[in-house]
């Protein structure tokens, strides 16, 4: 088993560090490689996604990436930047299906934007579709009938992209409550109608999981009223860039949050993916040594699980993680004092 680790600049080396510790201690004979991305990158080599680095991904099971973004940076033409480095990633290696894990670890409840009672009942999944959608339609300015600017952008997905994010998402909910959402506009827009037709034909493949249908603008108030009622939640591009960002406000800091963006390649134990903290490089912060490393962490507990078979280890860091926090071992995105190593070791010491 080989994984690709990308630490990436600002605090991304950082939290990568400790998330690196727990998969050794693991001790599972997997083979990790380094190679620089993002800023480090440019200037170690010029460009942000250097040829050796995709190499390596490209190569492995799995990948472990930190975070990139650099100030120094911000100058450099647009292809330069270091932030082209991920885009360049989830591209070349197709990674179409982002997994967003949203639960609230016992004792974190009071950093929700929800009320604790309501907060401490979510434990879902989004699965968003990366490479369709509004995003890549045809788009540009045009002149309207009454001679005014017009704004346009092309929504348009295919039967193979919904089938094959919808497989995704179904394969999801066998690993977790065995219930599926989808989530879409299917009153109003002809995108959500195929979406909607597409998951219903692919549910016959997945008998054992119950499937569900839900208008977006419900869903977002569902989300915010009674989300304890989810296990996984299946829509679009689009809709999951607005439902993810309002679920990881449902469970509070950012320094807890791991996502997966998952390709269709098959691994020997999984599939490949690249698994990465919903944060970025956080430059105010880097190198004084109190980021919280525990959304790597889970992160690569998602690794484990999707990319490598190992799930029964992907539990024990979840549950190392949990334990860590109820003894009170919170960072200071979370009103505590422990630091990055500190929260590592604290981890280790609960696998
Ligand atoms: P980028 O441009 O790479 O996205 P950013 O400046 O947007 O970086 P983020 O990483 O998105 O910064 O985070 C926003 C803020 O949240 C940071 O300023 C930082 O203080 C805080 N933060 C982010 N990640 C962590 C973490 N792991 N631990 C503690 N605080 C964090
Ligand atoms: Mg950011």
């Amino acid at each position: 088993m080989k994984v690709a680790v990308l630490p990436g600049d600002g605090i991304g080396p950082e939290v990568t560090r400790e998330a690196v510790r727990v998969i050794e201690a693991l001790d599972l004979g997997i083979s990790l490689q380094e190679a620089p991305v993002g800023g480090a990158a440019y200037k170690a080599h010029g460009h942000p996604l250097p040829s050796a680095t995709l190499d390596i991904a490209r190569d492995s099971d799995g990948i472990l990436f930190g975070a990139v973004g650099d100030p120094d940076c911000d100058a450099l033409e647009r292809h330069l930047r270091p932030e082209q480095a991920i885009l360049g990633l989830r591209k070349e290696l197709t990674l179409f299906a982002n997994l967003r894990p949203a639960k609230v670890f016992k004792g974190l409840e009071d950093h929700s934007a929800l009320r604790p009672e309501v907060a401490s009942a979510i434990d879902l999944l989004i699965v968003r579709e990366l490479n369709g959608d509004v995003y890549f339609g045809e788009k540009g300015f045009r002149t309207a009938p009454d001679g005014s600017r017009e704004g346009y952008d092309i929504m348009s997905y295919s039967e193979s992209e919904v089938r094959r994010i919808a497989h995704v998402a179904f394969r999801a909910a066998q690993g977790r409550g065995k219930r599926l959402c989808s989530v879409d506009k299917a009153n109003v827009l002809e995108t959500s109608q195929l979406w909607r037709d597409v998951v219903i034909e692919t549910a016959a493949d997945y008998p054992d999981v119950t499937l569900t249908h839900m208008y977006v603008d419900n869903a977002a108030m569902q989300l915010v009223r009674n989300p304890g009622q989810f296990d996984v939640v299946v829509t679009g591009n689009l809709f999951g860039d607005i439902l993810s960002d309002q679920a990881s406000m449902c469970v509070g800091s950012i320094g807890m949050l791991a996502s997966a963006s998952l390709g269709e390649r098959q691994t020997a134990h999984g599939t490949f993916g690249l698994y990465e903290p919903i944060h970025g490089s956080a430059p105010d912060i880097a190198g004084k040594g109190f980021a919280n490393p525990m959304a790597t962490i889970l992160s690569a507990a998602m690794l484990l699980r999707h990319s490598l078979g190992k799930s029964a280890e992907a539990d024990r860091i979840e549950t190392a993680v949990g334990k860590a926090l109820e003894d009170g071992v919170l960072g200071r995105d979370l009103g505590g004092s422990a630091g990055t190593t500190e929260i590592g070791d604290a981890v280790l010491e609960r696998l």
